[in-house]
Parts: C-alpha cells; structure tokens; sequence
C-alpha cells in the first residue's frame, strides 16, 4: 500500500504553546517585531528545540485538543520560555520581515512518511486511517523536529540533504512502531 499525507491526521501539541508563549512575549515587548515572517521563524526554531507532542487525530475526536498555558507543567514551561526568549533574540539578529506568508512545517513528517512508503513497499496488508494517525504520531515523537518556514508550495525537502543516521533512525523508529500497532491488534 502507498500511504498519503492524507491518509491520516496528526498535530504537535507544542505549536499551540508555542504560539501562546510567542504571543505572550509579544504583548510584553514591544520591541520584538510580530509581522508574520518573524512570528514564523520564531515559532520554528522554538520547535526545533523542544520535544515534540504529536497526537493522532481520530475519526472519533474530530479536532485538535485545547491547550492552556496555566495546564503546562512548570519545567516544561521555563523550558519553552528559555527557547522563546532565544528565538526572539535570533529573530531580531537577523529579521526577514518581507511580509509573505510563510508556511510552517516540519520536515521530518516527509523523511518519515517516505521512509514509511520504502518499508511497505510490495507488502498487502491495509491499515486504517486511526492505524496510521497513531503510527505516524508514535513516530513524529521519537524523531528530532526539522520544521523549516517556506513559501506555501515550494520543493520538499531534499532527503539527501539530511544525514543518513537520521534517516536510519527514521527506519527503526517506523519498525517500532508498526511493532506496536501490530500488538495492539
Ligand atoms: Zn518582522
């Protein structure tokens, strides 16, 4: 089978406190630019150096969950404020304000769902939609954030740009995954 982006629904919990954090920031300084690029890069280098969230979006909970500030444990917390506060320092080092949109991603979820297409490859077996959701979450969390901000629609990421014990990483997480949902069959 070929799995699709389409084929199953995921998010990561810490782009929601990411924006509440940057926001917070923002209403406290105004010296920090908030035009959309540098809330972008802020937003993507804030993920990069935190521990992903992900959780699958199942058919039975259609959307993505709330997330409060006041909710976070409080290590977490300072850790996000501490990343927050470094991202807006080398945002305003070095501010691209061209006022695009920029688009959010994280690169990772490509080399994953790629990888995941090479390891079914030839195999029969179907999987849902709720299968995938939670196979691709349990992977997402075990991988290194790689979200970039680009331009709505530009190329994919070049995986040959990414170094190869990355990628074999990328493979077992994908076996142990599919380990797992295999188990709870
Ligand atoms: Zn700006």
């Amino acid at each position: 089978m070929k799995v699709k982006a389409e084929d199953y629904r995921i998010h990561n919990e810490m782009e929601e406190v990411a924006d509440l954090v940057i926001k917070e920031i923002l209403s406290e300084d105004s010296s920090i630019c908030g035009c959309s690029s540098c809330q972008a890069d802020m937003k993507s280098l804030i993920l990069n150096r935190l521990n992903p969230q992900y959780y699958p979006i199942l058919n039975t909970a259609d959307e993505r969950r709330e997330v409060s500030l006041d909710l976070l444990d409080s290590d977490l917390f300072n850790e996000v404020l501490v990343e927050t506060y470094r991202a807006v320092l080398k945002v305003k080092d070095k501010p691209r304000h061209d006022g695009e949109r920029f688009y959010l991603r994280n690169s990772a979820e490509e080399i994953a769902l790629s990888a995941l297409n090479e390891i079914l490859q030839g195999e029969k077996r179907t999987f849902t939609g709720n299968q995938l959701s939670t196979l691709m979450s349990l992977v997402m969390n075990n991988l290194k954030p790689l979200y970039t901000t680009t331009f709505k629609g530009s190329a994919f990421t070049r995986t040959a740009e990414v170094d190869p014990s990355y990628i074999a990483e990328v493979y077992s997480h994908i076996f142990n995954a599919l380990k797992q949902i295999d188990s709870q069959d």
